[in-house]
């Protein structure tokens, strides 16, 4: 699915190819009429027409195509959609859904194999949008914006990062990846971080996602840009997907569990499960395994 660095590699491709463009017409293939959300595809044609594109906008995975009049025309991708802009004259391609045709003949064209993405024209982008937690590259993600997101919670520290409405953007290529880095158990309660862990956790979720925008986004099956291209990060994570091969760092097997429905990359020994109760000493002697513990 693509995260927040494939949707805003997207962001910055197409913002100069629709800019200044006049939509003459929109489109949704018959039996794609699912992906249309509030207003009908007929609807969104005549609304449409004759306006023009301004720029487009990113907030968490969704991308907002704002047009002259102040609406915006919101795009979710969400499991294999992809945007592409064809020049004028060229050829149809499989698994199109729909297709806004612009001043000159070129088609900025929604293909989607699973037909899970959408596309809902608003008055303001945040009507399309559900809860969503701050933007990870934005000012306004500190260490502290983190921890309000996380403290008091019992949930694996993964399954905190995957949630829209604590951070926006986050999915599993770069949930798997910042826990990497910054060297915690994906199954570690969220609100158990200590100062420290949340400095590096929040110094490698913007790392990542940096690292992951400078590549083009990472194309592991269905990601691919404005021009069909993948982008190049699956070649420079750490643990996503790398189950059973040598971590960089320490040699150990990187190994594959599941944490929340999603399946979850790490290396157990850069990412030990800690054990915080370590330091509780009991006064009565260990029974377990019929042993007493050594004093
Ligand atoms: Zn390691």
């Amino acid at each position: 699915m693509p995260e927040l660095p494939e949707v805003e590699t997207v962001r910055r491709q197409l913002e100069p190819l629709i800019a200044g463009r006049q939509v003459l017409g929109f489109g949704v293939m018959p039996g794609a009429e699912r992906l249309m959300r509030g207003r009908s595809a007929p609807e969104v044609d005549a609304q449409l027409n004759g306006r023009t594109f301004t720029s487009v906008t990113r907030r968490g995975k969704y991308l907002g195509l704002n047009l002259d009049n102040g609406q915006v025309v919101v795009v979710h991708l969400r499991m294999t959609g992809s945007l592409r802009f064809r020049a004028s004259g060229h050829e149809e391609e499989a698994f199109t859904r729909a297709a806004f045709d612009l001043d000159g003949g070129d088609q900025l064209r929604f293909v989607d194999v699973r037909k899970f993405g959408t596309i809902d024209l608003v008055e303001r982008m945040e009507e399309a949008l559900p809860e969503l937690g701050p933007e990870p590259l934005s000012d306004e993600f500190t260490v502290d914006a983190l921890w309000h997101a996380l403290r008091g919670r019992q949930i694996a520290i993964k399954a905190a990062l995957l949630d829209q409405a604590n951070i926006a953007g986050i999915g599993n290529i770069y949930a798997d990846e910042a826990l990497f880095l910054s060297r915690l158990n994906p199954e570690a309660p969220a609100g158990s971080l200590r100062p420290a862990e949340r400095r590096e956790l929040h110094a490698a979720i913007r790392r990542v996602l940096e690292d992951g925008v400078a590549h083009g986004g990472a194309s592991f099956r269905d990601y691919t840009d404005v021009d069909g291209a993948e982008g190049e990060q699956q070649y420079f994570v750490r643990v996503f997907r790398r189950t059973d091969e040598p971590c960089d760092d320490c040699d150990a097997t990187i190994r594959r569990i599941v944490v929340g429905g999603r399946a979850t990359h790490f290396c157990p020994k850069c990412q030990p499960v800690r054990h915080r109760n370590r330091q509780v000493k009991s006064t009565r002697p260990r029974r377990a395994g019929g042993t007493l513990k050594p004093r």
